[in-house]
């Protein structure tokens, strides 16, 4: 364990793609380039707020440094730059976008492993599009605990190892409504193999440069995708397995209730995480039709429910980015539907596992389908349904009226129906043990996330602390925490900003 001057800084993405000839400089369009170098803001009063433990022993880093990772001067070895992407946001290609507010200090190689670290929110690059490239404390602390959160609960995610707050107040205006405020600005630290995404190969496409496309296919195979050669075999090989990982990404996602928000394709992962935490939210009453997006509360585009095919129109848009290098397009095709029958796969083992079912077979969709229907009759809380149901004893509604929003109005009859059927098909004897590891106790409600931001902005870490804490172990009974932790949402957090509405302001 040491200083960030410790670790072994390398520089691979810079030295085998091409990238801006200007360092830094204002915001411009910087064509045949997947970066540029630039410095991070220095922050005027950094303060180390939050630290995870698990990725500085990962990177094998001690506990500190608050200056650089708040933005200060990058140590010896560190590199800093911001990467240059492209994306279509809401179905609309957008042209150049890149690393607005993020900059990588550089890849950490620890002997087991290459982990690239990026400061989210310490000031402008080229890419900031006339924005700041700050962050807020708010959204700082959402994506440090989310991502925190994801993994634990087995959800492919980035990681983060800190959270700095800057002593710098930041505008914003959070709901887009006029509305401006000051509010505290934070740099958080996030972690991934890389943070290469779809956007990053579609940009080059877009702009019909094969050469730098190229260039960045073969440094991602090289590094991200050793088993994958640059060639064609190779290139589809690699594709599948875009598609695969994305696909079991979104199967976890409806599995644990979570709504991205903002599933442009520049905030799509090429390693298959969870990427770009902004918007997202969970589900408390199950409601396909969900998203806690304003920006996209006309059409909706981003819903819970429409997650898994909106990954299958991201993956064709990345089909097509890297179409130029292939011959036979047939071949992409494939892919795509590989995409498809890859999140079937998954998710019918995600809801055998749900139910305690020891395998899907192919008549359990009706059992699906139907228990789908029932959850959205009546306000019904996700989390807390599917973790009750594995411990009932005996196929009755009435052990799982705790899910339940207004007890008054359970659809009584249907539901002890439906659980009959399905406690016939488990035998009376579900797989308690897969249900308790499928279906957590504790994720990251809105309003959770509401109350330790709240806390936070009047200086109190503890409730961020705890829910750290705690979402370590989401499918543990942690009983210290159930009466402040495992209920509904609570009233007062039905139409507060922050807990059912939220932008991409942050
Ligand atoms: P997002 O929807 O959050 O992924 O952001 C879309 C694009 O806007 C990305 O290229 C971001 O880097 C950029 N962006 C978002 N917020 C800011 C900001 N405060 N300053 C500069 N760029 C930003
Ligand atoms: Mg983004």
């Amino acid at each position: 364990m040491g200083q960030l001057s410790d670790l072994n800084w390398l520089t691979r993405f810079l030295s085998e793609t091409p990238g801006d000839e200007q360092v830094g400089g204002s915001s411009r369009q910087v064509p045949n380039a997947c970066w540029s170098r630039v410095l991070p803001t220095p922050a005027p009063n950094p303060k180390l707020r939050l630290w995870s433990d698990e990725i500085g022993s990962l990177i094998g880093l001690d506990r500190g440094e608050a200056e650089v990772l708040g933005g200060g001067k990058p140590v010896t070895g560190m590199d800093t730059y911001a990467q240059r992407y492209g994306g279509h946001q809401f179905g609309n290609w957008a042209g150049q976008l890149g690393d607005g507010r993020a900059i990588t200090l550089g890849e950490v190689d620890t002997g087991s492993g290459v982990w690239e670290l990026q400061l989210k929110g310490s000031g402008e690059t080229p890419y900031s599009r006339h924005s700041d490239g700050k962050a807020v404390l708010r959204s700082s602390i959402r994506e440090f605990l989310c991502s925190e959160a994801m993994f634990h609960l087995g959800v492919p995610t980035t990681r983060a190892l800190s959270l700095v707050t800057t002593g710098e107040q930041v505008m914003r205006d959070m709901l887009y409504n006029g509305n401006k405020q000051l509010e505290q600005g934070a740099v958080v630290c996030r972690v991934a193999p890389s943070f290469i995404r779809l956007g990053s190969f579609q940009i080059h496409a877009m702009m019909g440069d094969k050469e730098t496309l190229e260039s960045i296919v073969e440094h991602t195979l090289k590094h991200h995708f050793p088993d994958c050669g640059f060639d064609e075999d190779g290139i589809i090989e690699w594709a599948r397995v875009v598609a695969k990982t994305t696909a079991e990404m979104i199967a976890h996602w409806m599995r644990v209730g979570f709504v991205h928000g903002v599933m442009n394709t520049d905030n799509m992962s090429i390693h298959g995480l969870t990427i770009d935490y902004g918007p997202y939210g969970w589900l408390e009453d199950y409601n396909p039709g969900w998203t806690p997006n304003t920006t996209d509360s006309g059409r909706r585009r981003y819903r819970y429910g429409a997650q898994p095919q909106i990954g299958a129109w991201n993956i064709a848009r990345f089909l097509e980015a890297i179409s130029p290098l292939v011959e036979n397009t047939d071949r992409l095709t494939e892919v795509l539907e590989f995409y498809i029958s890859s999140y079937e796969d998954s998710m019918n083992q995600i809801w055998a596992d749900k139910l305690g079912l020891s395998a899907f077979i192919e008549s359990d969709s009706e059992l699906i389908i139907e228990l789908n229907e029932l959850l959205q009759k009546v306000e019904t809380d996700m989390t807390i349904f599917f973790r009750e149901l594995g411990s009932i004893q005996e196929p009755n509604i009435e052990e799982l009226k705790f899910a339940f929003y207004d007890e008054s109005s359970i659809p009584n009859e249907e539901w002890n129906a439906w659980l009959a059927k399905w406690w016939e098909r488990v035998d009376s004897n579900p797989d308690r043990e897969k249900m308790m590891q499928t279906n957590p106790k504790y994720v990251l409600r809105n309003w959770m996330a509401q109350l330790a931001i709240d806390a936070a902005e009047n200086e109190d870490y503890s409730v961020c602390e705890e829910l750290h804490r705690l979402l370590k172990a989401p499918y543990d009974e942690q009983l210290v925490f159930e009466s402040n932790w495992y209920h509904k949402r609570p009233e007062w957090a039905r139409h507060r900003v922050g807990c059912s509405m939220l932008s991409c302001s942050s």
